[in-house]
């Protein structure tokens, strides 16, 4: 475990990891403290799982392109709440072999006369570079985020690449011309591969999209979402909503012990991946809608469908009050409550809690080390059920 403090140089320009300041353990007490003071007041808050090697972890990486006042191309990351990017070659949270890959293309970029994109006049050519790897896989995929279509000496540039990374397994170009800060457009196009990874998960396999979310701690997100089914203790006839469920990695995990599950998520390409998945895995007892979670879950409270376990993982505004109150009205057994955010995560429980739900436990885990990030599971029951 590490002792050392402020150990990257760009610790303050950078602003990503808010807490390289203090020494790991102490930023498990930090995140601690805060859950504590959010939390404390439904239940006793277990001890924070931490991580026995925290660097490294990210297995999605993000670059921008631009140029520096010398005219040199950089790339790297936006400074905190500001548009101007700081120059990264190697980040202690990222994963190292994407950081390697994204200097790769940087100097081949150069050489290939390329330009990076401009957001200011909108012109040029590579905006970003998103890699995504597979932890157990060891599958790599590369989008180049182009501001326009056209991809002059495409092949051969996609040829060196490769030759220089032959670990590689897919590269997908992400056209986005907006004048937006969202990293990725609509549009991709596969240059190499089939255009997504795979990678394992509690004995399951995923499929990877370049849009669609995935957790991005692969250690950790294997000990949140046992934790998960620990929580829920489903039994063998119980139907399982898994809400906001990204590639239906959750459901998937939960279809093993339940009898039927059905997952709720907004994202298109996330719904196709989730889809996807369980064909994959062989699951016949999943299904999936692209819906607002909200507006399903007023639709099955309404129709008089029932539900014993709703696992929900909203992003980090939390839930909202049309999803909540459905809850109340379907009434299931057991509410398993995934956040990364205690602050929206306190205001949801708060409602559940004067209204028929109890907090049992409540289990932080520390899913983003040197950040200021932390993510809870709280199990909840109905007090008329349990
Ligand atoms: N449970 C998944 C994903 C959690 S992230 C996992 O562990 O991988 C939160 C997800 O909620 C994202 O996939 C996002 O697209 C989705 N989402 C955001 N707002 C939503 C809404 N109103 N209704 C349904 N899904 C939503």
């Amino acid at each position: 475990m590490m002792n050392k403090t402020n150990q990257c140089p760009l610790y303050k320009k950078c602003g990503g990891c808010q807490l390289q300041n203090l020494t790991y353990e102490k930023q498990l007490l930090f995140k601690m403290k805060k859950v504590v003071g959010l939390m404390g007041k439904f239940h006793r808050v277990e001890k924070i799982i931490g991580m026995k090697n925290p660097y490294h972890y990210r297995n999605k990486v993000q670059a921008a392109f631009g140029r520096d006042r010398q005219n040199r191309i950089i790339s790297g990351v936006y400074q905190s709440s500001t548009h101007k990017i700081v120059p990264v070659d190697n980040c202690l949270i990222e994963d190292e072999k994407a950081d390697e890959i994204i200097v790769t293309i940087r100097k081949l970029i150069k050489s290939f006369k390329i330009k990076p994109f401009d957001d200011n006049t909108m012109t040029g050519f590579l905006r970003h570079v998103l890699i995504k790897r597979g932890f157990s896989s060891g599958e790599i995929m590369v989008v180049l985020v182009t501001g326009s279509e056209q991809f002059k000496s495409k092949r051969s540039f996609i040829n060196a690449l490769l030759s220089r990374h032959p670990e590689i397994t897919t590269i997908v170009q992400n056209i986005n011309n907006k004048r937006t800060s969202l990293v990725l457009g609509d549009k991709n196009i596969t240059l190499y591969g089939d255009g997504v990874i795979k990678e394992r998960l509690c004995g399951y396999t995923f499929t990877i999209s370049p849009k669609a979310f995935y957790q991005i701690n692969p250690i950790q997100t294997e000990i949140l979402y046992k934790k998960a089914m620990e929580f829920a203790d489903i039994q063998k006839d119980d139907t399982v909503i898994d809400a906001y469920c990204g590639t239906g990695t959750i459901g998937i995990i939960a279809s093993k012990y339940a009898g039927q599950v059905t997952g709720v998520e907004l994202n298109k390409d996330a719904v196709k991946d989730a889809i996807r998945n369980a064909k994959l895995n062989n699951i016949k007892n999943i299904n999936f809608i692209c819906a607002d979670a909200g507006r399903y879950m007023v639709e099955t409270a309404k129709s008089g469908i029932s539900a014993d376990v709703v696992i929900m993982d909203p992003p980090r505004a939390g839930s909202d009050m049309k999803f909540l109150k459905s809850l109340l009205k379907l009434a299931p057994r057991k509410v398993v409550y995934i956040s990364c955010n205690p602050e929206t995560l306190k205001r949801d429980v708060m409602f559940l809690s004067k209204n028929n739900y109890k907090v049992r436990k409540i289990q932080p885990v520390d899913m983003f080390p040197h950040t200021e990030h932390v993510e809870c599971i709280v199990l909840m029951s109905h007090l008329g059920k349990n």
